[in-house]
């Protein structure tokens, strides 16, 4: 007898959490402030109080799930996926 797994039951949640990691960018010249992006992700997105564009601090980094969410709530489509993590 075997003792193979069936990838079908194979839950594939904690994958999505710790390995597919991936670098988010702001293209500046998009966009239109407002902030929606540092409200989802405050540690990774931050307004300028001055200028009122946003930017990528520290890392960069998200789960690939959560940075979907940002890209597409994005109202200046500024934000971007860039690059995997391996
Ligand atoms: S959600 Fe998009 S348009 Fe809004 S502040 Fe962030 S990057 Fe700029």
């Amino acid at each position: 007898m075997s003792a193979s797994t069936d990838p079908a039951q194979t839950p594939n949640t904690d994958r999505l959490a710790t390995d597919d990691m991936v670098r988010v960018a702001v293209d500046q010249e998009l966009c239109i402030g407002g902030g929606i992006c540092e409200m989802l992700e405050p540690e990774v997105f931050e307004l300028d109080s001055d200028i009122v564009i946003s930017s990528v601090i520290g890392d960069g980094l998200l789960p690939r799930n959560r940075a979907e969410v940002v890209v597409d709530r994005c109202p200046g489509q500024a934000i971007a996926v860039v690059e995997q993590e391996q």
